[in-house]
Order: C-alpha cells, then structure tokens, then sequence
C-alpha cells in the first residue's frame, strides 16, 4: 500500500509546480492521444519487434511525433486527460465566481481571483509576510522557538495512502485510523525540514546532486536577498548547513516506506525523554495536539535527530532558517522576481522544466486543491452521470469476483491465509467517482484581495480539520483524493480504494469502448489498487485495518521468493546512463501491476461469458488488451525529472510498467513471443504472484 498513486507526484506540488498539471499542450496531440475507441495505431511503432520493447512497439510513433510541452516535466496519457479535466475545471471555477447567491461557490469564483489578481500582489510588495517574518523575529528563546515551529505544523504528509513523506516544515502530521487500533483516529509525525526533495540530494556526492548542492545554497542567498536580509551570503551558507544536519538524521526513503519501522507509539508525556532537545510542551501545545495522549511516530531516527538539532544549534540559526522558508514558500504568491526565483529553481534546477505554465492555469489549480470538494461536486454533476457510474461498478465487481477466483485457485496459499485473504476481499470498500460526503467550507475565510492569506487560510483550516477527526469516529468510507483528480488511490488501513471521476476519462475509461479496451487500460488500473490490498505491504493490515501479518510464514516465505525476483528484473534497468530502477524501492507497485494485468484479463474473458471475444483492427482480442495497457502508459519524461523520480518515487517509469507484460504468459501466446527477445522471460522466470 502505500505508494498506491498510480502516477508519481511532482515534488513540491503544492507550491511550485501544481500549475504543470494544467499547463497547455498541443490540440491535436491531445485529442489523438485521447482518443478512445481501440488501439491508437498511428501512435503505434510496427518496425519494433513487441518480444523486444513491447512499449516502444505501443507507442513507437507517439514517441517520435511527441515534443514535451516547455512548461511540463514530463507528458503522457495522465497529463492528456488532466488538460482536459482541467478545461472543464476551468470553466466551472470561473463560472462559480458569477453565481453571487450561494456562498461556496462564491468562494471558488475569489480564491481564483485573488490568485488572478498580479497589480495587488506587486502593490503589497511583502506585506503579507512580514507578521509572520516579525513572529519569527520576536523569538527569544528556545520554548519560543518550539511554539512557532508548533503553530507551523500542517496536516501535508500522507505516508500510506499517497505516499507523501515529503513536508518543508520541520515536521509533517498526518491524522488517520491508528494502524493498531483502527476504530479510532491518530495523528502520525513524520520527518521533514528539508528545502530539496530527499536526504540523498543533501549527502550524495554524486555530480548531479553536487550541483544541486550548490544551487540550492545559491537559491537561499537570491531569496535572501531579494528580501533584503542583511548578509544574506553568510546565513544562506549556515541555513544549508543546518538543513545537511537535518537531512543526516533523515530516516531514507526505502526505510520509510517500510511500514514496520513506523510503528513507534509515543506517549505524549515521553517525548522528552525519547527525543529531547525540542520544548515538546510548547511545541505540541502550538500544534493543537496537547491533548492527544499518544502519537505514533513515523521515523523515530529522523525526530530524535532533528529534535536534539533544535537544541544544539544556535538559535540564531534557526531564526534565519525559518525566515528563508516562510519567504520561500510564499514566494509563489510574492512579487514578480520572488516567483520567478522559485519556478526557477524548484521547476527548472530540480525537475527539469524550461517554462512556468500560465497563471491562469496555477490559479485554477490552486483553487481546486483548496476548495476540492466544492469544485468536486461542481465537476461530477456536470461530467460524471449516474451510467458512467453504474458501468465502472460493473467492472469493479467483476475484477473483484476474477481476483477472488484467484485466490482460490492458489495452490501455495494455506487455508488460513486464503480465508482472511477473502474476508478482507469481501470487505473492501470501492469509492466510484465522488465521495459519499462533501466537505463543509463555511469554515474558510477566502478574501478576494489576500491570495498567499487564502492560500495559507486553506492549509491551516485543512490542519484543524484533520485535527478534528481525532474526536471523531472512523469513517471507513472518507475519500483522500478529489473527483477532479486524475489519479486513483488505495486506502490500507481503511480497506478502501478511491477512483476519482476524472480518471474515468478515454482513453483508461470510455463508455463507447468494448470491454477488451477498458479492461485493458481502466480495469488493469482497478485490478492494480485491489491488489495493493494483498501485496507486500497489503499483507501487513487485515480486513478491520490493523497492522497485522495475517499471513503464515509459508505464505510469505512463497510471497517474498516472487518478491525478490521482481526486484531483480526491475533493477535490471537502466533508465539514465548508468542509473538503475530501484526494484526494492518501486516493489509494492510492480507486484500491483502485474497482479492487476492479470486480474483484469481474467475479468476481461469472463466479461464475454466464454464467447469469443471480437478481433477488431487487424488485432485480436487479447492483442488489443495488451495494446490497451501499454498504450495507457505512454509518456515522455524530461532527464532531470527522471533522476528525482528514481529517487524519490515508488513507481518505476511508465515504460517499464508497460513492459511488466513479460510476465503474463497470454501476452506470449498473443504477439506469439519467442526466446531471444529483449523481453523473453522463460515461464519460469515469469513473476505470478496471484
Ligand atoms: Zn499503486
């Protein structure tokens, strides 16, 4: 679980590129990449042998005809449908702003204005900031030093359902049902404090991460400068030092993905002696969270490290941290050269994009991050009718029946194993389009004339939100994406999985379609986020959501030997000169792909009830369904952005997700596959996990 995004996160989204997702691409690319029907054969390369390169063979054309739009990091089937999903947000958000009668949307048709509004955010110069600036400024000691790192902590990591382990802020809170006792909610603290994407960057001395090394400390001295602190070099150059310090305490990323290693109950009363250093009474009371008797801590290395950094640094130090970060991430939302320094560096340095889409596309982008719901429910009841609904359901149903035949037929699975295996089947829940409860933003000041104020509103009214469901009962079915996110997500402790409306588009979704194409594009996606129930990571949390091995050691023993060979065959690759998949990092998700092809398939033949199914296109049935999936991978990515993913993200490259169908005997027998292609794997060596 955990990395159950099907597709990787920009890092930094939130501030610096969310307007990449929007950014503009060619037409008619777009509509050829969209289209839906059957295979895209012109996106096709035939001079390609499949038992070679099965995803160039798929997308050798589209690859060729395909220039990365200069404001995107990387572009494909996602970032097709997202533009068109964002059209249709675009014009909704925009519509809102007119409907002066109800209060919601009323707030949608501001936060777009305000963010539209580039005169008033150059007349205020730093105006907004400077309360925050003159906070930080006023701190005199070290307890009031923890009660403003306190007031800054923000509900923005996601360690298991999205895979966020990413936060700026010193630390990350992410509140969900408690892993060892799932009926009641807890808050999580992750690690954070860092201005680069991974503790790697900081201490790899590897060329490309001393080079980011240096322009990072470059960044801190232009945002210091611009801003007109006094010895901007000298404080630039400690600031790094300090964030080198936090990032050597930093749990890796592999490490903190591992599940296990994040099972640290902490009673509130022992953080002192656990992690001394920070004031946790003033930090904790700050942070609301005084009254939370336990908090479960994520990376206990990473906060102990940080925590005896907060007293061993001089204060100073620390004053001039938080300074560069509170400009750093307003900067977005600041004057011209403020926006311009930060694009440059997050977008262009660190992900490797020439050109800031337009605003209007930020705007919109922001908008629907921060009132999500509200946009959501606009978006569903004009693009997501009842049918479209009904016929996903459908699908889903029969996926879950295919995956549980599966599971019946294991030969190597115990009794005991196979009868919780299908209890937690039975009670998965399966969100389709839209939640079953919209947020509520009454709560949520937006102000036609405050933009960063709405923005920093919006992440903080998100924090006491999140705080509150810790005196809530569970709600098994809340949703952790928006309808209008082109995405889908399972939920492990929640036994659920969430499918957005706006991932239910061609080419993955098309109601037009037969069922060969939508198998083999959506219903892989949906087999993908089943298994991630049942996977290396699935296996740790039982029907109710508790973190517990419900396997026997035989099962996992079996499980770990077609783990491990997975591994293998994604560290095989070589994406960049002489840099390889990390197979240990992207397994959950591997394990999920080839899980879901073959889950899909299967559904896909039952959906025809034993009649042929229909060639179509000079293909067969089963040659449209592979096509199908290969297809839905297509994408270019910029080399830059393709170093940061390899190290920070659970997912392998598109392509070789798409190649994953070595591992499926019915692609052999459909493109009739020989030994001595690139992609041949004997049957033995082909990875079954289901
Ligand atoms: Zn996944």
């Amino acid at each position: 679980m955990t990395k159950k995004n099907m597709r990787a996160k920009y890092f930094k989204i939130a501030v610096v590129v969310l307007a990449l997702l929007m950014a503009s691409g060619n037409v008619v690319l777009t509509k050829r990449i969209v289209r839906a029907q059957g295979p895209d054969l012109a996106g096709m390369d035939k001079s390609v042998d499949p038992g070679d390169d099965f995803f160039d063979y798929a997308n050798g054309g589209w690859l060729k005809a395909t220039q990365i739009p200069a404001d995107r990091p990387s572009y494909g089937v996602f970032d097709a449908i997202a533009e068109k999903v964002n059209e249709r947000t675009a014009d909704l958000i925009k519509g809102a702003g007119k409907s002066a009668n109800d209060p919601e949307a009323r707030k949608i048709g501001d936060y777009y204005d305000a963010f539209m509004d580039e005169n008033a955010i150059e007349s205020k110069g730093l105006t907004p900031i400077k309360p925050e600036l003159e906070e930080i400024n006023r701190i005199a000691s070290k307890s009031a030093l923890a009660e403003v790192l306190g007031s800054e902590l923000r509900a923005d990591v996601d360690p298991l359902n999205s895979t966020n382990f990413y936060t700026d802020r010193l630390f990350g809170i992410w509140i969900s049902p408690d892993f060892n006792n799932p009926t009641h909610n807890v808050a999580y603290l992750l690690q954070g404090g860092l201005g680069l994407p991974d503790r790697d960057n900081y201490l790899s001395a590897e060329k490309t991460d001393v080079e980011l090394q240096g322009k990072y400390r470059e960044h801190i001295t232009t945002v210091l400068k611009l801003a007109q602190v006094s010895d901007p070099d000298a404080k630039a150059a400690r600031i790094y030092d300090l964030e080198r310090m936090i990032a050597t305490a930093h749990a890796s990323r592999t490490d903190s993905a591992d599940v296990h290693k994040a099972d640290n109950p902490w009673q509130l009363k022992d953080f002192p002696a656990k992690a001394p250093g920070l004031d946790w009474a003033s930090y904790f009371k700050a942070a609301g969270l005084s009254n939370q008797p336990m908090i479960i801590v994520w990376q206990p290395g990473g906060v102990t490290g940080i925590s005896a950094l907060v007293e061993k640094q001089p204060l100073d130090v620390w004053k001039q941290y938080l300074t560069f970060h509170v400009i750093d991430r307003a900067s977005g939302l600041l004057l011209k050269p403020f926006a311009t320094e930060r694009f440059k560096f997050y977008g262009t340095t660190v992900n490797g994009i020439p050109q800031q889409s337009e605003r209007w596309k930020r705007a919109v982008n922001n908008t629907s991050a921060a009132l999500g719901d509200a946009v959501g429910k606009l978006y569903v009841k004009r693009y997501f009718p009842a049918e479209a609904k009904e016929k996903i359901q459908a699908m889903v149903k029969n996926i879950i029946a295919a995956f549980g035949r599966r599971i019946d037929n294991l030969t190597w699975m115990s009794p005991a194993t196979r009868a919780k295996a299908k209890a937690k089947l039975d009670t998965l829940y399966v969100g389709v389009g839209y939640p079953e409860h919209w947020r509520d933003y009454s709560g949520l000041k937006v102000m036609r004339d405050d933009p960063l104020g709405n923005d920093e509103r919006s992440s903080l009214f998100d924090y006491q939100w999140s705080l509150s469901k810790l005196s809530r009962p569970v709600d098994k079915t809340e949703w952790w994406m928006t309808p209008q996110t082109v995405n889908a997500v399972n939920l492990p402790i929640q036994n659920g999985l969430n499918f957005p409306a706006a991932i239910l588009n061609p080419p993955f979704f098309d109601p037009a379609a037969d069922a060969v194409q939508n198998y083999g594009s959506i219903g892989a996606t949906i087999g993908h986020e089943i298994s991630h129930s049942f996977d290396d990571q699935g296996s740790q949390f039982d029907a109710h959501g508790r973190l517990l091995n419900w396997w026997t050691p035989q099962d996992a023993e079996h499980f770990r030997a077609a783990a491990d060979r997975l591994a293998a065959e994604f560290d095989a690759y070589e994406p960049l000169p002489s840099v390889h998949v990390n197979g240990k990092l992207t397994l959950s998700e591997n394990i999920a792909d080839v899980a879901g092809l073959s889950v899909a398939y299967d559904a896909y033949r039952s959906a025809y009830g034993g009649k042929p199914s229909p060639d179509a296109q000079g293909f067969t049935a089963d040659q449209r369904f592979f096509l199908a999936y290969a297809q839905s991978w297509r994408s270019k990515t910029r080399p830059e952005f393709l170093r940061v993913l390899l190290t920070t993200d659970g997912h392998a490259p598109d392509q070789y997700r798409a190649d994953t169908v070595r591992n499926i005997d019915a692609w052999y027998q459909a493109f009739s596959i020989r030994s001595g292609g690139k992609l041949y794997l004997a049957p033995q060596d082909r990875v079954r996990v289901w």
